[in-house]
């Protein structure tokens, strides 16, 4: 029997690879795209089922490129939201940090890594994620299955260390013997299935101790890249590091030199724009133009989104990670932070730190009270921390710290476009031909602290719609063939015949973010930030329909690529 087969008509067809739009219709055959024709070319059969898009636009599920749905998937195999936002394939693993490789002395280390460094705090993390495997294999045997979009999973260099090496993952640089035995599990991950390798110059641990990547030479990272592309795949992704005396270039120069050494693809996270003035981004971009040109393969991950945070005391927040004095507080207990906050003769070290670095006027100021718990605060919901010290008299720090302890320390602070904000940075960040706008939304972590959903759906209404900083064809180029490519991803990224069925249709004068919502559906019933989307009617997966008009259908069709 032939593969069932459909026709998408009235389409303007957006094919992925940078071309001018065109209308047309598209003939799926079972999981692929069998026939492509431009407008006036009738390829419908006899009693061939119609799906007629109005003319809205046709284009290759998008790639999100940078994520963190490793946990996720384990307890929700849609991996909502991206399907919403016309994602038809997710890479996991990213920063480092993956489930796998585990074994029972490791598995507390990626428990807690988890919890810190992607702020996956669940209740009962270790029941829901209850390692029942050891070797990157068998992780991917049990997600396999149900998915509703292809997962494209990176392998962690962090829990490969330790499961080699224990506790030195976290002192040393490995031994040669070490150093072949994590070649060779890499290299079986590879075989099993991973798109690549991720790693880290950026997080420490839950005692503020660099994690395990970090740890690791040259010549370790450049080895191991090597199996990749021994292997035939070529992605080596990792963070750079940022705050006081990081080396975010040095780190770019040392990614160039494996590049160059081993051929490998690196994707570095990220560029960004603190502020208008931010010279960090600059110098980034300019490395990246240096490295290039040198013959390096190095690309940088950024978002197209500004920075919203739902700042709260009992959880963490970005600038806290990298000040040590804050490290040490927010590593406390809650009972034991609040005695800290509460005792007014310690805050003036946290006060300082802050105003040295420049992080009140720069990441906190834009506070205000979004939730609060007690009825003590409920009063000041909607008003700007700043107003409320002006009013009392008093420090903005002391202010947000005595509103959030009249509240146990539950209070929602919310932080609007606080960063990588400026649209003519932001422009030159997004436009610039080393950087891949839209490939670092860190789908999957830091639920609790903001939305890490939309990244693909603002590029395409805000800064193409609205602002027009790029063809709608280019950005959909970037969200689909150069991900696809640079992602070794066969056969996806591209509409033409012979390719996967990995499909969109958006209306691209109305697709937008819906406003960022909480919802209290992870499994321990605390509630994480998402936010969905208006404007994306379907989504293919392998030929099958995922998402129509704008929810999920019961097909389940995503596999591992
Ligand atoms: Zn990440």
């Amino acid at each position: 029997m032939a593969p069932k087969s459909f026709i998408l008509s009235n389409a303007r067809i957006i094919d992925g690879t940078g071309a001018p739009a065109y209308n047309g219709m598209v003939r799926v055959e079972g999981d692929r795209i069998a026939q492509v024709a431009p407008a006036g070319v009738d390829i419908i059969g006899a009693e061939e089922e119609v799906i007629d898009l109005g003319g809205k636009v046709l284009a290759p599920g998008f790639i999100d490129a940078h994520t963190h749905y490793d946990g996720q998937v384990m307890w929700d195999r849609t991996i909502d939201p991206v399907a919403l936002h016309g994602a038809t394939t997710v890479v996991t693993g990213s920063c480092s940090f993956t489930l796998a490789p585990a074994c029972k002395e490791t598995v507390p280390v990626i428990h807690s890594l988890f919890l810190k460094a992607e702020d996956l705090r669940l209740a009962n993390y270790a029941e829901i994620v209850d390692f029942n495997w050891t070797t990157f294999e068998d992780y991917l045997n049990l997600i396999r299955d149900g998915l509703a979009v292809n997962v494209a999973p990176l392998v962690g260099h962090t829990p490969l260390r330790h499961f080699v090496m224990g506790p030195d993952a976290q002192k040393r640089t490995a031994s040669a013997e070490e150093l072949a035995k994590m070649c060779d599990l890499l290299r079986s991950a590879v075989r099993a299935g991973a798109v690549g390798l991720s790693m880290s110059f950026l997080d420490t641990d839950e005692n503020n101790v660099p994690i395990g990547s970090r740890w690791a030479d040259e010549h370790e990272r450049t080895e191991l890249a090597r199996v990749l592309v021994e292997e035939g795949r070529g992605v080596l992704q990792t963070n750079l590091c940022f705050g006081p005396g990081s080396d975010p270039e040095g780190e770019l120069d040392q990614l160039a030199r494996i590049s160059l050494a081993t051929g490998v693809h690196v994707e570095a996270l990220g560029c960004f724009a603190a502020t208008k003035t931010d010279p960090v981004h600059r110098g980034l971009l300019r490395k990246v133009e240096e490295v290039q040109a040198a013959g390096a393969d190095v690309v940088l991950q950024t978002t197209s989104k500004p920075f919203d945070q739902f700042l709260q005391f009992n959880a963490n927040f970005f600038v806290f990670f990298m000040l040590p004095v804050w490290q040490d507080v927010m590593s406390l207990s809650i009972p034991e932070r609040i005695d800290y906050f509460s005792d007014r003769s310690k805050r003036q070290p946290l006060k300082d730190v802050l105003e040295q670095n420049g992080y009140i006027p720069r990441f906190m100021k834009s506070a205000e009270v979004l939730e609060a718990q007690s009825d003590a605060i409920r009063a000041l919901e909607g008003r700007m921390v700043t107003d409320i010290a002006n009013e009392w008299g008093v420090d903005f720090l002391d202010a947000m710290l005595d509103i959030a302890l009249k509240d146990d320390l539950q209070t929602v602070f919310a932080l609007r476009g606080f960063s990588h904000t400026d649209p003519e940075r932001l422009t030159e960040i997004l436009t610039h031909p080393y950087t891949r706008p839209a490939s670092g939304s860190d789908g999957g972590a830091h639920v609790y602290q903001f939305s890490t959903s939309g990244d693909s759906t603002n590029l395409l209404s805000h800064w193409v719609r609205e602002l027009k900083i790029m063809p709608l064809e280019q950005a959909v180029m970037q969200l689909t063939s150069v991900p696809a490519t640079e992602f070794r991803i066969k056969d996806r990224g591209v509409i033409a015949p012979g390719k996967f069925a990995d499909l969109v249709v958006f209306d691209p004068d109305s697709i937008a973010n819906n406003p960022v919502e909480r919802r209290f559906d992870l499994p321990d019933g605390s509630g994480r930030y998402m936010n969905t989307a208006a404007g994306i009617d379907r989504v293919f997966v392998n030929g099958r329909m995922v998402v129509s008009e704008g929810a999920y259908t019961d097909e389940r069709p995503g596999l591992l690529v």
